[in-house]
């Protein structure tokens, strides 16, 4: 089958590049020049594991390229995928749609022959009929179907998400797109991938709903473990506790310093917006939405209480990434911890083994450092802010000698208390004693 993959980001690359492995003909555009000529120059823009051997091999066998030009590529699709950003728009917090509908108006003319058009964007419910609406009044003559076809991959794990994801949720209202789709998707029958077939805006809605949820589990079990610090309760052994019931599962009930990412503060923002406009607001992603903005910046007043004063002192921040495995900054804690710290008066020296270039564009007055090591030199305090696995077994007594205090902060629960204080620590981790 022959797609176009309109937006070549984390997840435009590698739903391109998953496609293109599974034997279809992918071409991949962005209007980003400089990103398509690193790619055609062999350079991956992104950090994700795997990806940089899977797109050489795709684009070895034939199957993968790349382009700016949607002229150059669309016409002779059968399947054209719109994988562009949805930020948050700045004036009411609601998904910016622009850059998807600035998609369907330029694709709207270049269709030829019947062409599935997929949204894989997360967008709020009814975007498809808007894109169905701008194609129709482009390009009267179009003969198009619209799908949604939300995307469920995690940063880190992208391709195995792909490949193997638990389900693939398509939301279709033609029969003809349904075949397209169906025989898009043929390559997960081997591994019995359930796939969701339901009406346009439930599909949109499933996105959003999931996220939603994801969200406020999270949330949930970072209030539990406040709960648990003053109690004297173990949020890691509560998590352990409540998630092996079935009906609750083990997975999101990782306390920590705040949700941050791509997708969750966007899009619980977006459904928050949503409801409230269709009359039917949800008071519980409303109170995800708070807690979590909440806390995220409560995290340098932590810091704060376990150093006194910060005027002069030294603050080493290990991970700026909002999760390990990425080097994507989208609203990472450390994008409120790193200024917070400074406003307080502290030196902030900060290593991440993937973020760095991107957070040198967005944080100002960090020291960024070579490694884990030299980034503890000298300071007050160390904290750990994103769980990367050369974190996890630091030699703590290097780390010790290294720095003027023997006090660290470990907001991902990466160590065990009583290890890091035998060696001389003072230690504070979330929701435990
Ligand atoms: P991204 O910012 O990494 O990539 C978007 C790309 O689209 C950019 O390269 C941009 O240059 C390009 N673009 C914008 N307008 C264009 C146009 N008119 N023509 C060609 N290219 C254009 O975004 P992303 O993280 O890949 O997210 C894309 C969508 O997928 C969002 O709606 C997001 O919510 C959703 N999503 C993201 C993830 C994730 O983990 N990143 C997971 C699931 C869903």
């Amino acid at each position: 089958m022959r797609v176009a993959m309109i937006g070549t980001g984390y997840v435009g690359l590698v739903s391109g590049a998953c496609l293109a492995d599974f034997g279809h003909s992918v071409v991949c555009i962005d209007k980003d020049q400089d990103k398509i000529a690193r790619l055609k120059a062999g350079e991956i823009p992104i950090f994700e594991p795997g990806l940089e051997e899977l797109v050489q091999a795709n684009v070895k066998g034939g199957r993968l390229s790349f382009s700016t030009d949607p002229a150059e590529v669309v016409g002779d699709c059968d399947a054209v995928f719109i994988a562009v950003g949805t930020p948050t728009r700045e004036e009411d917090g609601h998904a910016d749609l622009s850059y998807v509908h600035a998609v369907a108006r330029e694709i709207a003319p270049l269709l030829s022959g019947f062409t599935v058009v997929i949204n894989k964007s997360t967008v709020p419910v009814g975007t498809g009929d808007e894109v169905e609406g701008l194609i129709r009044e482009t390009n009267p003559e179009a003969d198009f179907a619209v799908v949604s076809n939300p995307e469920f991959l995690r940063e880190g794990a992208a391709i195995d998400d792909f490949k193997r994801p638990d389900r693939v949720v398509i939301g279709v209202e033609d029969d003809r797109a349904r075949q397209v789709m169906a025989d898009l998707y043929r390559p997960l029958d081997v591994t019995a991938t359930p796939i969701v077939m339901v009406g346009r805006r439930t599909s949109e809605l499933i996105k959003y709903a999931a996220n939603g949820f994801l969200a406020m589990k999270i949330a949930f079990i970072n209030e539990v473990a406040d709960l648990c610090e003053k109690v004297g309760a173990d949020v890691q052994q509560v998590a352990y506790g409540i998630g092996l019931d079935k009906r609750i599962g083990p997975k999101f009930l990782m306390a920590g310093p705040g949700y941050g990412g791509s997708c969750f503060l966007k899009d619980t923002l977006a459904l928050t917006r949503t409801a409230q406009e269709a009359g039917a607001p949800i008071s519980l992603i409303e109170a995800t939405v708070e807690s979590n903005a909440n806390r995220k910046k409560s995290m340098a007043g932590r810091v704060s209480a376990m150093t006194g004063d910060l005027t002069g002192k030294t603050v080493a921040l290990l991970g700026l990434t909002f999760k390990p495995n990425t080097d994507d900054m989208r609203d990472a804690p450390s994008l409120d911890m790193a200024p917070a710290l400074i406003a307080m008066g502290a030196r902030v020296q900060a290593f991440d083994p993937e973020g760095m270039e991107e957070a040198a564009r967005l944080l100002d007055g960090v020291d960024f450092r070579d490694g884990p090591y030299d980034a503890v030199q000298g300071a007050d305090a160390v904290v750990i802010l994103t769980e990367w696995d050369q974190f996890r077994a630091l030699d703590l007594d290097r780390v010790k000698m290294l720095m003027n205090r023997p006090l660290m902060i470990d907001l991902r629960n990466v160590y065990r208390p009583e290890d890091v204080r035998a060696r001389g620590f003072t230690y504070a981790s979330i929701g435990r004693s």
